[in-house]
């Protein structure tokens, strides 16, 4: 089975596209696992929501996610994340409402646990050091857990005896993960935060024992255009030309 491992869509509906249409071309994928924040930041919540709710999915829920549904305080948001989630409250149709409110923290599949931020706390956690990731390690009982949250493709490994190694994901390689334990990160689809603006997406390959990191990229003119459209933080526009 082959399938498509995304995070951080963030409403980027150009960026969503993107990636689908890539994955196609290399031969597509049976399902679609989702680390979280289908919404947020960008121009088109319900337009994003119904995309993925047309392929067969599963999906977590992210900060943002449940920012948007009222779940959360986000007073801990930044100004333009907080207006941009305000926004996108009042721009959620009563279908996509209830789709948000009906995702789960964390969902296990095979051998992978998949979450937004980390195992120990799926909303809120940023797992970008050793020390973080080490702790999580004990959070999950599969070989593989799948975050999203930093926008940053990135890998854990544990080395045993309570150590870990933090690594970049290798891009357009076989990432082999046969007898080890990792936590990985695809990067960011509508948001991506390495520097690099392009999409950022994994394919997971149960037969090859193998994930995939891709980088494809979007129009992202398009994007800003329908965030300036919508009064949408100029900032957050911004950020999409530099990749972060
Ligand atoms: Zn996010």
């Amino acid at each position: 089975m082959r399938c498509l491992v995304i995070a951080d869509i963030h409403s980027n509906l150009a960026a969503l596209e993107a990636v689908l249409d890539d994955v196609e071309r290399r031969g597509g994928v049976e399902e679609i696992w989702c680390l979280g924040d289908v919404v947020g930041y960008g121009p088109d919540p319900n337009e994003c929501i119904r995309l993925l709710r047309q392929y067969k999915h599963i999906c977590v829920a992210g900060n943002h996610d449940w920012g948007a549904i009222g779940r959360i305080d986000i007073s801990d948001f930044n100004p333009d994340a907080a207006s941009a989630c305000r926004w996108t409250s009042r721009e959620l149709g009563p279908g996509e409402t209830q789709y948000l409110e009906g995702l789960p923290l964390t969902i296990c599949r095979e051998d992978f646990t998949l979450v937004h931020g980390s195992p120990r706390e799926p909303i809120w956690e940023y797992l970008l050091s050793t020390s973080s990731a080490r702790i999580n390690f004990a959070y999950f009982k599969t070989n593989f857990c799948l975050v999203g949250h930093s926008h940053i493709p990135l890998m854990f490994e544990s080395t045993g005896e309570g150590q870990c190694l933090l690594s970049g994901l290798p891009l357009n390689t076989p990432l082999n993960l046969e007898g080890r334990r990792l936590i990985i990160n695809p990067g960011g689809v509508g948001q991506p935060r390495d520097g690099d603006p392009r999409a950022s997406y994994a394919i997971y390959d149960s037969d090859e024992g193998a994930i995939y990191h891709y980088r494809i990229p979007y129009d992202i003119a398009v994007t800003q255009q329908r965030m300036a459209k919508r009064g949408l933080p100029l900032s957050l526009a911004e950020r999409l030309s530099f990749g972060w």
